[in-house]
């Protein structure tokens, strides 16, 4: 691995709100490590830094929240031709997500967006990639997506990759402790609490209950993700009562649910109960933005730059 791809976090000496001329000048001062594209990482081992800069239409820029679109499926005049695949960078944004590695956000200029800076680029800061999904854009093609949320807490350590990816020595017994802010926002309304209930704190996928001391234990997942840009809703036609295990596969869209509630991407059926209306529409909703099951990764390009 090549030395400039080896740092996550801020990098040493260069402030929030420090401004470059060119990808050249980001390069240089290691803020971000691409000639041209947007995205800075390795599949497998995690994006570094990105770049939004009203390059692709479907970027959407709310300050401390981005919605950022992938890379690739255009060509050279920028029309979007193919299908945007998750690999490569796109796939380093989602290895990011599951390993929740900071990211370095550069701003660039866009006169649409009221958060870019006027002229060249500005180092806004690191960022959690919080979640990703598909749409399918104007163009027919398949675009990935991926929410961004700043990182509040200003005191973010500066990781070498090769510390994250290797044992800790024998004498350190501390756990790592990283300043992480919570991922999953845990929203048990009285209707998530309902749906628990009502399949009797049951997975509706693996027919489990984990049963406690303390009582049983199930996790509500929505099947629309709340917040923007999906806007779910927080009822209970769009919850599932899931096992964490089974919670974490379907947000990441290890499997779906069909309309007859038969289970995509792994066997079974959905566990269904008379009295619970599961929205067919937020079953559609998941199969056509999350439903991205896993398929064995071909090993030839598994470590590509992105
Ligand atoms: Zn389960």
């Amino acid at each position: 691995m090549t030395k400039e791809y080896s740092r996550f976090g801020h990098v040493p000496g260069i402030a929030i709100g420090t401004t470059f001329d060119s990808y050249v000048a980001m390069r240089a001062a290691g803020i971000h490590n691409q000639t041209q594209a947007g995205i800075a990482g390795l599949a497998g081992r995690g994006a570094e830094s990105i770049v939004i800069s009203g390059g692709y239409e479907d970027d959407q820029d709310f300050g401390s929240e981005i919605i950022y679109t992938g890379q690739g499926g255009r060509d050279a005049s920028g029309r979007h031709i193919a299908d945007q695949k998750l690999e490569r960078g796109n796939r380093a944004l989602v290895t990011s997500e599951l390993e929740k590695l900071p990211l370095r956000v550069i701003r660039g200029a866009d006169r649409k967006n009221p958060f870019a800076p006027l002229t060249g680029y500005r180092y806004d800061g690191l960022f959690w990639v919080d979640s990703h999904w598909f749409d399918i854009g104007i163009s027919g093609h398949k675009v990935w997506r991926y929410r961004l949320v700043a990182i509040e807490n200003g005191d973010i350590p500066r990781y070498q990759i090769e510390d994250l990816f290797k044992p800790p020595p024998a004498e350190n017994q501390e756990p790592r402790r990283t300043s992480v802010t919570v991922q999953r926002i845990v929203r048990d309304t009285a209707q998530a609490k309902y749906v628990k209930y009502f399949h009797r704190h049951t997975c509706q996928v693996c027919g489990i209950k984990l049963e406690s001391g303390g009582g049983p234990y199930m996790e509500a997942a929505h099947i629309r993700p709340l917040g923007r840009p999906h806007d779910g809703p927080d009822i209970w036609d769009n919850i599932l009562c899931l096992c964490p295990n089974h919670h974490v596969m379907f947000d990441l869209g290890a499997f779906s649910v069909a309309e007859d509630f038969k289970l995509i991407g792994i066997d079974g059926n959905l566990r269904v109960r008379k009295g619970h209306d599961i929205g067919v529409q937020h079953l559609a909703y998941h199969r056509e933005h999350v439903f991205n099951p896993f398929v064995e990764p071909d090993t030839e390009n598994a470590d590509l730059r992105g």
